[in-house]
Protein backbone atom coordinates (compact mmCIF):
# COMPACT_ATOMS: atom_id res chain seq x y z
CA UNK A 1 0.00 0.00 0.00
CA UNK A 2 1.09 3.28 -0.86
CA UNK A 3 2.35 5.34 2.45
CA UNK A 4 0.49 8.79 3.03
CA UNK A 5 1.96 11.88 3.03
CA UNK A 6 2.59 14.55 5.22
CA UNK A 7 3.62 18.04 4.23
CA UNK A 8 5.16 20.74 6.93
CA UNK A 9 4.97 24.21 5.62
CA UNK A 10 7.41 26.59 7.20
CA UNK A 11 7.34 30.45 6.35
CA UNK A 12 10.79 32.30 6.29
CA UNK A 13 11.25 35.51 6.70
CA UNK A 14 15.30 36.70 7.23
CA UNK A 15 16.08 33.47 9.19
CA UNK A 16 19.58 32.70 7.72
CA UNK A 17 20.90 32.22 11.57
CA UNK A 18 18.61 29.19 12.28
CA UNK A 19 17.87 27.20 8.76
CA UNK A 20 20.57 24.39 9.37
CA UNK A 21 19.06 23.54 13.15
CA UNK A 22 15.69 24.05 11.78
CA UNK A 23 16.21 21.64 9.11
CA UNK A 24 18.07 19.33 11.61
CA UNK A 25 15.24 19.30 13.80
CA UNK A 26 12.37 19.08 11.45
CA UNK A 27 14.22 15.86 9.96
CA UNK A 28 14.60 14.67 13.14
CA UNK A 29 10.74 14.64 13.89
CA UNK A 30 9.76 13.64 10.17
CA UNK A 31 12.10 10.94 10.09
CA UNK A 32 10.29 9.15 13.35
CA UNK A 33 7.53 9.10 11.29
CA UNK A 34 8.99 7.96 7.67
CA UNK A 35 8.00 4.17 8.65
CA UNK A 36 4.74 4.84 8.39
CA UNK A 37 4.48 8.00 5.99
CA UNK A 38 6.32 9.56 3.32
CA UNK A 39 6.92 13.45 3.70
CA UNK A 40 7.72 16.79 2.57
CA UNK A 41 9.03 20.15 3.94
CA UNK A 42 7.72 22.94 2.12
CA UNK A 43 10.01 26.25 2.94
CA UNK A 44 8.35 29.27 1.67
CA UNK A 45 10.74 32.44 1.32
CA UNK A 46 8.84 35.55 2.26
CA UNK A 47 10.86 37.67 -0.01
CA UNK A 48 13.78 37.40 2.35
CA UNK A 49 16.84 39.11 0.81
CA UNK A 50 19.78 37.40 3.20
CA UNK A 51 21.07 33.67 2.90
CA UNK A 52 18.44 32.35 3.70
CA UNK A 53 17.36 31.55 0.23
CA UNK A 54 20.74 30.40 -0.86
CA UNK A 55 21.06 27.62 1.86
CA UNK A 56 17.08 26.39 1.21
CA UNK A 57 18.34 26.00 -2.15
CA UNK A 58 21.11 24.04 -1.21
CA UNK A 59 18.65 22.09 0.69
CA UNK A 60 16.58 20.93 -1.95
CA UNK A 61 18.94 19.85 -4.09
CA UNK A 62 20.63 17.54 -1.39
CA UNK A 63 17.36 16.50 -0.44
CA UNK A 64 14.55 15.24 -2.09
CA UNK A 65 12.14 15.57 0.43
CA UNK A 66 12.66 19.63 0.70
CA UNK A 67 10.65 21.99 -1.87
CA UNK A 68 11.45 25.53 -1.74
CA UNK A 69 8.76 28.70 -2.90
CA UNK A 70 10.06 31.84 -3.06
CA UNK A 71 7.82 34.44 -3.16
CA UNK A 72 8.55 37.68 -5.47
CA UNK A 73 8.35 40.19 -2.28
CA UNK A 74 7.92 39.95 1.75
CA UNK A 75 3.85 39.66 1.67
CA UNK A 76 3.88 38.69 4.94
CA UNK A 77 3.61 35.35 7.36
CA UNK A 78 -0.13 35.07 6.74
CA UNK A 79 0.09 34.83 2.83
CA UNK A 80 3.57 32.93 3.46
CA UNK A 81 1.52 30.30 5.00
CA UNK A 82 -1.20 30.22 2.26
CA UNK A 83 1.39 29.86 -0.61
CA UNK A 84 3.09 26.91 1.27
CA UNK A 85 -0.21 25.28 2.09
CA UNK A 86 -1.72 25.45 -1.41
CA UNK A 87 1.46 23.87 -3.20
CA UNK A 88 1.09 21.14 -0.42
CA UNK A 89 0.41 17.88 -1.81
CA UNK A 90 -0.10 16.10 1.83
CA UNK A 91 -3.10 14.40 3.01
CA UNK A 92 -2.00 16.29 5.99
CA UNK A 93 -0.65 19.60 6.01
CA UNK A 94 1.56 21.16 8.93
CA UNK A 95 1.94 24.84 9.55
CA UNK A 96 4.85 25.30 11.84
CA UNK A 97 6.78 29.04 12.15
CA UNK A 98 10.51 28.68 11.32
CA UNK A 99 11.96 30.12 14.09
CA UNK A 100 12.09 26.93 16.36
CA UNK A 101 8.94 28.05 18.68
CA UNK A 102 6.77 25.67 17.85
CA UNK A 103 8.96 22.33 18.52
CA UNK A 104 8.74 20.30 15.61
CA UNK A 105 9.35 17.00 17.86
CA UNK A 106 5.20 18.33 18.97
CA UNK A 107 4.11 17.32 14.81
CA UNK A 108 4.27 13.42 16.17
CA UNK A 109 1.69 13.80 18.77
CA UNK A 110 -0.46 16.14 16.29
CA UNK A 111 -0.15 12.92 13.31
CA UNK A 112 -1.51 10.77 16.36
CA UNK A 113 -4.56 12.85 17.29
CA UNK A 114 -5.32 12.86 13.27
CA UNK A 115 -4.52 8.86 12.77
CA UNK A 116 -7.61 9.18 16.10
CA UNK A 117 -10.21 11.01 13.58
CA UNK A 118 -9.09 14.63 14.25
CA UNK A 119 -9.18 16.61 11.05
CA UNK A 120 -7.78 19.55 12.56
CA UNK A 121 -5.12 19.40 15.55
CA UNK A 122 -4.10 22.93 16.82
CA UNK A 123 -1.70 24.07 19.17
CA UNK A 124 -1.93 25.59 22.14
CA UNK A 125 0.32 27.59 23.90
CA UNK A 126 0.68 26.34 27.73
CA UNK A 127 3.67 28.68 28.36
CA UNK A 128 5.14 30.99 26.38
CA UNK A 129 9.07 31.45 26.88
CA UNK A 130 11.16 34.12 26.25
CA UNK A 131 8.74 36.28 24.84
CA UNK A 132 8.26 39.99 26.34
CA UNK A 133 5.57 40.93 28.82
CA UNK A 134 3.86 43.05 26.00
CA UNK A 135 3.47 40.73 23.54
CA UNK A 136 2.59 38.31 26.34
CA UNK A 137 0.12 40.76 27.30
CA UNK A 138 -1.73 42.39 23.79
CA UNK A 139 -1.78 38.62 22.79
CA UNK A 140 -4.00 37.39 25.75
CA UNK A 141 -5.71 40.81 25.34
CA UNK A 142 -6.29 40.23 21.74
CA UNK A 143 -7.55 36.65 21.96
CA UNK A 144 -9.61 37.09 24.46
CA UNK A 145 -11.50 40.53 22.95
CA UNK A 146 -11.49 38.80 19.80
CA UNK A 147 -13.17 35.68 21.12
CA UNK A 148 -15.96 38.04 22.58
CA UNK A 149 -16.45 40.36 19.20
CA UNK A 150 -16.81 36.92 17.04
CA UNK A 151 -19.56 34.86 16.65
CA UNK A 152 -17.31 31.91 16.43
CA UNK A 153 -16.07 30.14 19.24
CA UNK A 154 -12.01 31.00 18.08
CA UNK A 155 -9.81 28.75 20.79
CA UNK A 156 -7.73 31.27 22.98
CA UNK A 157 -3.93 31.13 22.98
CA UNK A 158 -4.09 29.61 19.39
CA UNK A 159 -1.62 30.08 16.76
CA UNK A 160 -1.17 29.04 13.08
CA UNK A 161 0.22 25.78 14.46
CA UNK A 162 -1.44 23.01 13.57
CA UNK A 163 -2.63 19.66 11.18
CA UNK A 164 -4.91 19.80 8.95
CA UNK A 165 -6.59 16.68 6.95
CA UNK A 166 -6.44 16.99 3.26
CA UNK A 167 -10.38 17.68 3.57
CA UNK A 168 -9.88 20.81 5.44
CA UNK A 169 -6.92 22.23 3.37
CA UNK A 170 -8.90 21.35 0.67
CA UNK A 171 -11.68 24.04 2.07
CA UNK A 172 -8.98 26.33 2.79
CA UNK A 173 -7.50 26.47 -0.15
CA UNK A 174 -10.72 27.73 -1.67
CA UNK A 175 -11.02 30.62 0.42
CA UNK A 176 -9.58 33.09 -1.54
CA UNK A 177 -9.73 35.98 0.36
CA UNK A 178 -7.44 39.51 1.23
CA UNK A 179 -7.44 40.03 4.62
CA UNK A 180 -6.42 36.51 5.76
CA UNK A 181 -6.52 35.34 9.59
CA UNK A 182 -6.02 31.89 8.67
CA UNK A 183 -6.52 30.46 12.66
CA UNK A 184 -9.99 32.00 12.30
CA UNK A 185 -10.66 30.73 9.15
CA UNK A 186 -9.56 26.97 10.08
CA UNK A 187 -12.46 27.38 12.62
CA UNK A 188 -14.82 28.34 10.40
CA UNK A 189 -14.54 25.68 8.64
CA UNK A 190 -15.44 23.17 11.07
CA UNK A 191 -14.74 19.46 10.95
CA UNK A 192 -13.75 17.66 14.24
CA UNK A 193 -10.84 20.49 15.60
CA UNK A 194 -9.21 19.32 19.08
CA UNK A 195 -6.44 21.40 21.04
CA UNK A 196 -2.61 19.85 21.85
CA UNK A 197 -1.18 22.02 24.31
CA UNK A 198 2.66 22.85 23.81
CA UNK A 199 5.22 25.08 25.62
CA UNK A 200 6.19 27.00 23.23
CA UNK A 201 10.01 27.67 23.07
CA UNK A 202 12.24 30.50 22.96
CA UNK A 203 13.30 31.80 19.60
CA UNK A 204 16.03 29.70 18.66
CA UNK A 205 18.15 32.52 16.87
CA UNK A 206 17.48 36.13 15.19
CA UNK A 207 14.85 38.30 16.51
CA UNK A 208 10.90 38.62 15.78
CA UNK A 209 9.70 39.45 12.02
CA UNK A 210 6.21 40.43 13.49
CA UNK A 211 7.08 44.25 13.82
CA UNK A 212 3.94 46.33 16.33
CA UNK A 213 3.05 47.52 12.67
CA UNK A 214 2.26 43.97 11.30
CA UNK A 215 0.60 42.51 14.56
CA UNK A 216 -1.54 45.50 14.62
CA UNK A 217 -2.57 44.46 10.94
CA UNK A 218 -3.20 40.90 12.15
CA UNK A 219 -4.81 41.42 15.13
CA UNK A 220 -6.97 44.18 12.61
CA UNK A 221 -7.78 41.06 10.17
CA UNK A 222 -9.03 38.94 12.25
CA UNK A 223 -11.75 41.29 14.44
CA UNK A 224 -12.86 42.33 10.66
CA UNK A 225 -12.75 39.42 9.47
CA UNK A 226 -14.59 37.73 11.64
CA UNK A 227 -17.10 40.45 13.52
CA UNK A 228 -18.97 43.02 12.11
CA UNK A 229 -19.49 43.89 15.57
CA UNK A 230 -17.22 47.13 15.54
CA UNK A 231 -19.94 48.56 13.47
CA UNK A 232 -22.53 47.91 15.85
CA UNK A 233 -20.91 49.45 18.32
CA UNK A 234 -20.00 52.56 16.49
CA UNK A 235 -23.86 52.61 16.50
CA UNK A 236 -24.30 51.92 20.24
CA UNK A 237 -22.12 54.44 21.06
CA UNK A 238 -23.51 57.69 19.06
CA UNK A 239 -26.96 56.09 20.70
CA UNK A 240 -25.31 56.93 24.40
CA UNK A 241 -23.90 59.79 23.41
CA UNK A 242 -27.67 60.97 21.40
CA UNK A 243 -29.45 59.76 24.64
CA UNK A 244 -26.82 61.65 27.32
CA UNK A 245 -27.03 64.93 25.29
CA UNK A 246 -31.07 65.09 25.29
CA UNK A 247 -30.69 64.39 29.21
CA UNK A 248 -28.13 67.20 29.54
CA UNK A 249 -30.48 69.73 27.46
CA UNK A 250 -33.62 68.70 29.33
CA UNK A 251 -31.13 69.76 32.65
CA UNK A 252 -30.14 72.75 30.84
CA UNK A 253 -33.61 73.72 30.02
CA UNK A 254 -35.06 73.42 33.43
CA UNK A 255 -31.84 75.02 35.15
CA UNK A 256 -32.40 78.06 32.87
CA UNK A 257 -36.23 78.44 33.48
CA UNK A 258 -35.95 77.95 37.07
CA UNK A 259 -32.21 79.55 38.59
CA UNK A 260 -31.42 81.61 35.65
CA UNK A 261 -28.88 83.61 37.77
CA UNK A 262 -26.80 80.03 37.74
CA UNK A 263 -26.49 79.91 33.80
CA UNK A 264 -23.14 81.48 32.63
CA UNK A 265 -21.51 81.04 29.37
CA UNK A 266 -20.23 77.57 29.96
CA UNK A 267 -17.13 77.55 27.55
CA UNK A 268 -15.97 74.18 29.67
CA UNK A 269 -19.15 72.45 29.40
CA UNK A 270 -19.42 73.38 25.28
CA UNK A 271 -15.49 72.69 24.57
CA UNK A 272 -16.26 69.10 26.62
CA UNK A 273 -19.36 67.96 24.63
CA UNK A 274 -17.56 69.26 20.66
CA UNK A 275 -14.61 67.54 21.38
CA UNK A 276 -16.38 63.78 22.63
CA UNK A 277 -18.64 63.88 20.03
CA UNK A 278 -15.92 64.82 17.75
CA UNK A 279 -13.73 61.99 19.13
CA UNK A 280 -16.99 59.21 18.22
CA UNK A 281 -17.92 60.74 14.81
CA UNK A 282 -14.04 59.86 14.06
CA UNK A 283 -14.05 57.00 15.69
CA UNK A 284 -17.20 56.06 13.63
CA UNK A 285 -16.01 56.93 10.52
CA UNK A 286 -12.96 55.08 10.83
CA UNK A 287 -13.88 51.79 11.72
CA UNK A 288 -16.44 52.21 8.36
CA UNK A 289 -13.39 53.13 6.67
CA UNK A 290 -11.84 50.03 7.51
CA UNK A 291 -14.22 47.88 6.43
CA UNK A 292 -14.84 49.45 3.12
CA UNK A 293 -11.48 49.32 2.56
CA UNK A 294 -11.29 45.45 2.97
CA UNK A 295 -13.86 45.90 0.13
CA UNK A 296 -11.65 48.16 -1.77
CA UNK A 297 -8.77 45.06 -1.65
CA UNK A 298 -11.53 42.32 -1.67
CA UNK A 299 -12.90 44.19 -5.12
CA UNK A 300 -9.77 44.10 -6.72
CA UNK A 301 -9.60 40.64 -6.65
CA UNK A 302 -5.83 40.43 -7.27
CA UNK A 303 -4.05 36.82 -6.77
CA UNK A 304 -2.86 36.71 -3.08
CA UNK A 305 1.07 36.19 -3.86
CA UNK A 306 3.57 36.18 -5.95
CA UNK A 307 5.80 32.92 -6.70
CA UNK A 308 8.93 33.72 -8.36
CA UNK A 309 10.89 30.58 -8.53
CA UNK A 310 10.22 26.98 -7.65
CA UNK A 311 12.32 24.58 -5.99
CA UNK A 312 12.07 20.98 -5.20
CA UNK A 313 8.73 20.49 -7.23
CA UNK A 314 10.36 18.01 -8.86
CA UNK A 315 8.30 14.99 -11.08
CA UNK A 316 9.59 12.37 -8.61
CA UNK A 317 8.66 14.02 -5.68
CA UNK A 318 6.11 12.30 -3.64
CA UNK A 319 2.94 13.11 -3.81
CA UNK A 320 3.37 14.81 -7.02
CA UNK A 321 0.83 12.66 -9.03
CA UNK A 322 -2.88 14.08 -8.73
CA UNK A 323 -1.80 16.61 -6.77
CA UNK A 324 -1.56 19.42 -9.42
CA UNK A 325 0.54 21.74 -8.09
N1 LIG B 1 7.48 35.48 8.82
C1 LIG B 1 7.22 35.57 7.45
N2 LIG B 1 6.90 36.79 6.92
C2 LIG B 1 6.81 37.93 7.69
C3 LIG B 1 7.05 37.81 9.09
C4 LIG B 1 7.37 36.57 9.62
O1 LIG B 1 7.27 34.58 6.74
O2 LIG B 1 6.54 38.99 7.15
C5 LIG B 1 7.82 34.15 9.40
C6 LIG B 1 9.06 34.12 10.26
O3 LIG B 1 10.23 33.86 9.49
C7 LIG B 1 8.77 32.98 11.21
C8 LIG B 1 7.27 33.05 11.37
O4 LIG B 1 6.78 33.77 10.25
O5 LIG B 1 9.11 31.73 10.66
C9 LIG B 1 6.84 33.69 12.66
O6 LIG B 1 7.45 34.96 12.77
P1 LIG B 1 8.14 35.47 14.12
O7 LIG B 1 8.79 34.34 14.83
O8 LIG B 1 9.04 36.61 13.75
O9 LIG B 1 6.90 36.00 14.93
P2 LIG B 1 6.62 35.82 16.50
O10 LIG B 1 6.84 34.39 16.82
O11 LIG B 1 7.57 36.73 17.18
O12 LIG B 1 5.19 36.25 16.64
MG1 LIG C 1 8.47 33.46 16.49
Amino acid sequence: MKRRLLSVVVPIYFEELLIGELYRRLKGSMEELASRYEYELVFVNDGSTDGSLGLLRDLALEDACVRVVDLSRNFGHQLAITAGTDLACGDAVVVIDGDLQDPPEVIAQMVEKWEEGYDVVYGTRIARDGESPFKLATAKLFYRTLNRLSDLDLPLDTGDFRLMDRAVVDQLVQMREESRYIRGMVTWLGFRQCALPYRRDVRYAGYTKYTLGKMVKLALAGITSFSSKPLALAMYFGLFVAFAAFVYLVWVIITTLTMPETIVPGYASLMVVVLFLGGVQLMSVGILGDYIGRIFYEGKRRPLYVVKERYGFGADSPGEEGCGR
